[in-house]
């Protein structure tokens, strides 16, 4: 009997599921509101780490994960800047150590002192374009990508119906809540615990290709006294992504409408020019935010919905999404389409584990 999985939310979480469900021949629509990638999937560092969640409840997941990145940039013919990275962490306006490595890029406050990952254990991708790449090969494998506004799950017996979609409903036999931070609004739809987002600041530059493949994770001293940690990622696409600044400002129900808080950009913008000369705000291609999906206890949902037939859900996977995509889409559609994951165990992520969000508290604010 063919089956048709309705995944709603087009962002790498969603993508990755579509890929490998549709890879097997299951039929899929993917229902994104605002568009593809354009959420914390597309604005990302996209950083990749083989054993960096090791000793977590995580680690199973990362270490799949990790591998499957490689696989998928070979197997799959299309671009998303994968490429393996030396990673080096180190710090900027606080006390000065002998560096273990010069950087030559980077001004000379900037001090590396630690090699916190090599090209065996670290890697990066474009997020976005990754993003793109498995909902393409989804789609040439059968998948369907829908632009709408999924605003209900409709029911069959004990079992979901479908997804009420801009006033329309699309019957589907499994339905998989996919929308990041925004899958606190299914709680009014599904029994799921709760989900919030976190806020962090982010600038795209364009550096060429001169600068190296090293990532760096940095502490640095701000003109007003705190202490920022930026990540900065050099891409093979020509672009230096730089990330810092988080914040718990509230996020809005519309994806379109997420923007920078009052000074956040200036303040990187500020970091960014005292880091590197290449760093200078005429080389600026984006000015951007986004929200990390998390979750009460820290680790992502990732499973079947208990008591609804057909209810999945795959969210909250906080700064490790891009990371741990590929795992959770193989992962889940083991369980969707054979009725148990093989590749790797989530019953550390059993969306059960914790008691169901009351949606009354989203109608009070
Ligand atoms: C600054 C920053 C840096 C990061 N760096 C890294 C990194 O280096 N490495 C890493 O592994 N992870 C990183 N992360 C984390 C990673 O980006 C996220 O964990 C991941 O993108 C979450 O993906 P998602 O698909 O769950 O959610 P999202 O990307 O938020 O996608 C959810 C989608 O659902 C859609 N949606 C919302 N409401 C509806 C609706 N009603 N109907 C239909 N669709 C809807 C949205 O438009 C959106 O496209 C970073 C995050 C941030 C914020």
């Amino acid at each position: 009997m063919s089956m048709r999985v309705l995944i709603c939310g087009g962002g790498v979480i969603g993508a990755s599921i579509a890929y490998f469900l549709s890879h097997r021949g299951v039929e899929v629509t993917v229902i994104e509101r605002t568009g593809l990638a354009c959420a914390a999937s597309g604005k990302s560092g996209g950083f990749l780490a083989f054993d960096w969640c090791d000793g977590t409840r995580l680690e199973g997941l990362a270490r799949r994960s990790f591998a499957l990145h490689g696989r998928l940039a070979q197997e799959v013919g299309d671009d998303w800047n994968y490429r393996r990275v030396t990673t080096y962490g180190g710090s900027m306006g606080l006390r000065r150590h002998a560096g273990v490595h010069g950087l030559d890029w980077l001004s000379a406050g900037v001090s590396v002192d630690r090699i916190l990952g090599s090209a065996e254990t670290t890697a990066q991708v474009h997020p976005g374009k990754f993003t793109a790449a498995m909902m393409r090969a989804a789609q040439a494998d059968g998948a369907e990508l829908r632009i709408g506004q999924v605003t209900g799950v409709t029911r069959r017996g004990p079992g979901v119906g479908g997804v009420e979609v801009d006033g329309e409903t699309i019957e589907g036999d499994a339905v998989v809540i996919a929308m990041g931070p925004w899958s606190i609004l299914a709680t009014q739809w599904l029994p799921l615990p709760a989900i919030y987002g976190l806020k962090g600041h982010s600038l795209v530059f364009d550096t060429g290709t001169k600068v190296p493949p090293e990532a760096l994770f940095l502490e640095a001293l701000e003109a007003t006294g705190a202490v920022q940690s930026p990540e900065i990622f050099p891409r093979s696409d020509g672009t230096t992504y730089v990330c810092a600044i988080s914040s718990e400002s509230p996020l809005p129900v519309d994806p379109a409408e997420v923007g920078a808080d009052a000074g956040a950009i200036e303040r990187l913008e500020r970091m960014c020019r005292e880091m590197s000369p290449a760093l200078v705000p005429e080389k600026i291609l984006a000015r951007q935010a986004c929200y990390r999906p998390v979750t009460r206890d820290g680790l992502p949902l990732i499973g079947q919905v208990p008591g609804v037939d057909g209810a999945y859900v795959a969210i909250g996977h906080s700064v490790w999404g891009i990371l741990n995509a590929p795992a959770t889409g193989e992962a889940m559609a083991e369980l969707i389409a054979d009725g148990a994951a093989r590749s790797v165990d989530l019953s550390p992520f059993d969306p059960g584990r914790s008691p169901p969000f009351d949606p009354a508290r989203l109608r009070k604010g």
